[in-house]
C-alpha cells in the first residue's frame, strides 16, 4: 500500500521514488516508503486548501470536531503495540519509551478534544451602544504546514495535529525523511476515525525536496515547525514573502542547576536523566550542569560514577537504558562537538567514543559523556550536541548560577535544584526560559504550555495557548440600528 496520504487517498510518489528507512540501532532495513517531491507537496497543499475553502472539517461544531480527537484517543490505545514498535524501530529507542510516547500522545489528543469542546474563548465586547453587537471570535487559521523532527516523532506531531484539528485547520504533515512509520500509523487512525477526506494529508521526503516548497507556497497560511534553529531561522525568512503565521520550536541548550543544599540523591539522578534520556536527543535536555563549587567534587564523580554504568543497547534489548543516536551523520556531529570542547580545555571524565562492544557496531551508538572543567565561551557549552554529552561548570552564588544559566542563545527549558523555597522562587522567575522545572527534571503535562524563548522559538504548544496558535482571531461588529454619519456633508 502507498504511504503518502493526499486527498483522503493513499497515493505513491508521482515520479515513483522510494527510501529505505534502517534501524540506526544496527542498520537493519525497516521499510521501503514513498518518497515525495514537490509535485506530491503541490498536490497536498491544494487538497489541503480545497478542504479548508469547501470542506465541512473548519464549518463543523467545535465539539463534533472534539469527538471526533476523542475517537483519536481511543484508537491510539488500542493500536499503542504496534505504533510503538513502529516508532522504536524508526528511532531507536527503547520501546518502553516508544510506548510512555504513545500514552503521551493519546492524552495530547485527549486535551484537545476536550478543549475544542468546550473553549469559550468567544466573547462578546461591551462598546456602550446598544444597537451594536459586537464580538471576538476564533477561527482557524486554515491550511496548516506541520514539520515535525525525529526524536519524539509521533508525539510532537501530536503537539501539531491535534490542536490544528480542533481548531478547524486542515493540514499537510510533513514527518522527517529518517522516521517516517508512526506518522503513515497516525493517519490511517484519522482515516478510520472519519476524519473527511483533504483535512489530513502526509508528504514523505525531504526537507528540500517537501518541506521547503511548502513553506512558500502561497496556499499555505501558517507552518507549524520543530527541529533545529539553522532551519528555523530558514523557515522564517523563507515564509516571509507570503507573511505565514508561524509557530517554531527550535530546541534548547538547557541548564541544570544544583545548589549545594539540594537533596543529593534526587538531584544526582534527575541530572543524569535530564541528559541521557534518549541519549539526548531531546529538546529540552538538560545538557549544562551548573553545580555550586562545595558541592562540585562530590556530584560531579557522583554522576560520573552512574554516567559509566548505563547500558546502551537496541530498542528491544530489556537491560538497555539509553538507545543509538539518528544516524551516522548525527553521532559524528556529537563526537565533534566533544572534541571541540576538549580542544578548548575541558576534561574528560567519561565517555567521548562509540561504545568498544563489538555487539553494538552496526548502530549509532555513543558513550554517556561528562566534559568538566567547562566554561561559557565553549562550543560544546553554547551549542545543541543534541547527543549524551553533559558539560559541567561550576559557580559561587546566586547571582552567579543565574548569569551563566540566562547565558545561551536559547531558553527552553531550565531546572534548579534547591531546598531553600525563597532562592527556588527567586531562581524561577528570573531564569529566561519557557519552562522552569523546580527540584525536578523533564515532567509536563499537555494542559500546560510548552515552548522557548529567545532563538528557542516563537509560539507556544499544548495548553490553552496552544490551541490559540491554530486559530485567528475575529472581531464582528454589527449595527443592529444603521444611521447615516453625514461625515462628509
Ligand atoms: P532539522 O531542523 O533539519 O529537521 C527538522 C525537520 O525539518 C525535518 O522534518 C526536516 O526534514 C525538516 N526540514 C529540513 N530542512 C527544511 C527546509 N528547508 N524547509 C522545511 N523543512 C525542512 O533537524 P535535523 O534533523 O537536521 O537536526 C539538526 C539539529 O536540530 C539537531 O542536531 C538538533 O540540534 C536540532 N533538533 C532539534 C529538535 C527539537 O526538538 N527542537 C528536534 C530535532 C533536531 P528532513 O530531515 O526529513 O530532511
Amino acid at each position: 500500500m502507498p504511504e503518502l496520504f493526499i486527498g483522503g487517498q493513499w497515493t505513491a510518489a508521482l515520479d515513483g521514488r522510494v527510501r529505505e528507512i534502517r534501524s540506526p540501532a544496527d542498520g537493519t532495513l525497516v521499510g521501503t516508503v514513498d518518497d515525495a517531491g514537490p509535485k506530491d507537496a503541490s498536490a497536498a497543499a491544494e487538497a489541503a486548501r480545497d478542504a479548508f475553502d469547501r470542506g465541512p472539517w473548519p464549518r463543523l461544531p467545535a465539539a463534533e470536531r472534539g469527538r471526533l480527537l476523542l475517537r483519536v484517543a481511543d484508537l491510539l490505545r488500542r493500536d499503542k503495540a504496534e505504533l510503538a514498535r513502529a516508532e522504536s524501530m524508526d528511532t531507536g529507542k527503547r520501546l518502553v519509551e516508544s510506548e510512555y510516547d504513545l500514552d503521551d500522545v493519546a492524552a495530547c489528543f485527549r486535551w484537545f478534544g476536550d478543549l475544542a469542546a468546550t473553549d469559550g474563548a468567544d466573547r462578546v465586547v461591551d462598546t456602550g451602544r446598544p444597537e451594536i453587537d459586537s464580538m471576538v471570535v476564533h477561527e482557524p487559521v486554515g491550511v496548516c504546514v506541520l514539520i515535525t523532527p525525529w526524536n519524539y516523532p509521533l508525539l510532537q506531531t501530536s503537539w501539531k495535529v491535534a490542536p490544528a484539528l480542533a481548531a478547524g485547520d486542515t493540514f499537510v504533515l510533513k514527518p522527517s525523511e529518517l522516521t517516517p512509520h508512526s506518522a503513515i500509523g497516525l493517519m490511517r487512525l484519522l482515516a478510520e476515525a472519519g476524519l473527511p477526506a483533504g483535512t489530513a494529508n502526509l508528504v514523505l521526503g525531504t526537507g528540500a525536496t517537501v518541506g521547503a516548497p511548502l513553506t512558500t507556497d502561497e496556499r499555505v497560511d501558517m507552518v507549524s515547525f520543530t527541529g533545529g534553529v539553522p532551519t528555523g531561522r530558514w523557515i522564517m525568512a523563507a515564509a516571509a514573502p507570503t507573511v505565514k503565521k508561524l509557530a517554531l520550536e527550535l530546541g534548547g541548550k538547557n541548564p541544570n542547576v544544583v545548589f549545594a543544599d539540594a537533596e543529593f540523591d534526587s538531584a544526582v539522578d534527575h541530572a543524569l536523566t535530564a541528559v541521557f534520556l534518549h541519549s539526548g536527543q531531546v529538546c529540552s535536555a538538560g545538557a549544562r550542569l551548573l553545580v555550586q563549587e562545595k558541592l562540585h567534587d562530590a556530584f560531579v564523580d557522583e554522576v560520573v560514577h552512574r554516567a559509566r554504568r548505563i547500558r546502551l543497547g537496541g530498542p528491544f534489548d530489556e537491560h538497555a537504558r539509553a538507545g543509538p543516536l539518528i544516524s551516522a551523520d548525527h553521532r559524528e556531529k556529537v563526537a565533534m562537538y566533544v572534541a571541540a570542547g576538549l580542544d578548548e580545555g575541558a576534561v574528560l571524565r567519561c565517555g567521548g567514543t562509540p561504545p568498544a562492544d563489538p555487539t553494538l557496531e552496526d548502530g549509532y551508538y555513543y558513550l554517556p559523556t561528562v566534559l568538566d572543567d567547562c566554561t561559557p565561551d565553549m562550543s560544546v557549552v553554547q551549542e545543541e550536541s543534541f547527543g549524551p554529552v553533559l558539560t559541567v561548570e561550576r559557580f559561587r552564588d546566586e547571582d552567579e548560577a543565574l548569569a551563566l544559566a540566562n547565558d545561551t542563545v536559547y531558553g527552553l527549558a531550565a531546572a534548579v535544584w534547591t531546598q531553600d523555597a525563597a532562592r527556588a522562587h527567586r531562581m524561577a522567575s528570573r531564569l529566561r526560559a519557557g519552562t522552569v522545572w523546580v527540584n525536578d527534571f523533564h515532567p509536563y503535562v499537555p494542559q500546560a504550555e510548552w515552548g522557548g524563548m529567545k532563538q528557542s522559538g516563537t509560539g507556544r504548544e499544548l495548553g490553552r495557548t496552544g490551541l490559540a496558535e491554530y486559530q485567528e482571531t475575529k472581531h464582528i461588529w454589527r449595527n443592529t440600528a444603521p444611521s447615516p454619519q453625514r461625515w462628509f456633508e
